[in-house]
């Protein structure tokens, strides 16, 4: 296994992910959007409409890290929940104010039901900041925070309707013990959904992209996090991933169904899905 130039054991692996993460923690958000241009939202924008969850959904986002799917999410199941009390409304235009004055005083408005979000993600101080984010922007309900291992995930079987995993799974050691902890956690019926940054087919733009990723990122990364090594790391496990095909391959070998992805960009990223029978 490769980390820089050195080879290195899967628990070194491990541990120097931890640190770069670690580093980058505080600095993340903007370095997530100067790195992609702030293109990375939009992109996290098409996976969570892609997974189109309703009040009830139960969703894990494993790798969650500072909370962008989790907040998503949450505005989502609150954007459905309006439209529908929108509609209640108007078929029951005999409504009183005083019902629709409770309606909003008890925030019903802005309730998510009974949806809820976990994010679980290996990094205390990704986690820190997600959490510090959460409470910034007013985030709290339905909305926990999990320490655990992609690998080793601490939730019974069968729990969740929707697993997500953005911008994670290359980071995980062993990509088939986290499928398989997918899948294990996720209700039959449930959905897999993998964001990764992939691999461009057209040559020229994948050239360009190398250009880009190799001269570009880790100069951004020392500007602005004062950390050349941790984003030339996150560089080099894009392009140690394993392309669509072969991801693809994987999903449906840890069981899952009805395995499809979509390129975004040209293939810059993939979003990968699957069911739980
Ligand atoms: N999902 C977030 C997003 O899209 O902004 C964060 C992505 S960040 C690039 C990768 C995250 O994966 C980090 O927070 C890191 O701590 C987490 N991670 C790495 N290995 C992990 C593992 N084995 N289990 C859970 N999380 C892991």
């Amino acid at each position: 296994m490769h980390f820089g130039f050195q080879t290195v054991t899967e628990e070194e692996r491990r541990e120097k992910i931890y640190q770069v993460f670690e580093n980058v923690a505080k600095k993340y958000d903007v370095m997530n959007d100067s790195m992609t241009l702030g293109i990375h939202r939009v992109w996290k924008d098409i996976l969570v409409h892609k997974m189109n969850p309703c009040p009830g959904t139960l969703l894990l986002d494993v790798a969650g890290g500072t909370g962008d799917i989790a907040f998503r999410f949450i505005n989502y199941v609150r954007s459905v929940r309006q439209r529908q009390l929108q509609r209640k409304l108007k078929h029951h235009q005999n409504l009183s104010w005083q019902e629709i004055f409770e309606s909003y005083q008890k925030d019903e408005f802005n309730s998510l039901g009974d949806s809820q979000v976990v994010v679980c993600d290996i990094n205390r101080e990704m986690l820190k900041v997600g959490k510090q984010k959460a409470e910034h922007l007013g985030y709290s309900e339905g909305l926990s925070w999990v320490l655990g291992n992609a690998e080793e995930l601490p939730f019974d079987d069968d729990k969740f309707d929707v697993y997500t995993i953005a911008f994670g799974i290359r980071n995980v050691t062993r990509i088939d013990l986290a499928l398989q902890e997918a899948y294990r956690v996720l209700k039959p019926g449930g959905r897999f959904l993998c964001l990764e940054f992939s691999h461009v087919s057209n040559p020229l733009l994948s050239r360009l992209y190398d250009l880009y990723s190799f001269q570009v990122i880790p100069v951004l990364g020392e500007v602005i996090a004062g950390d050349w090594r941790s984003y030339q790391y996150l560089v080099e496990s894009i392009r140690q991933f394993p392309p669509q095909e072969e991801l693809k391959v994987m999903i449906e070998d840890a069981g899952f169904f009805k395995v499809d992805y979509e390129n975004l960009n040209f293939g810059i990223v993939a979003i990968h899905s699957g069911f739980k029978l």
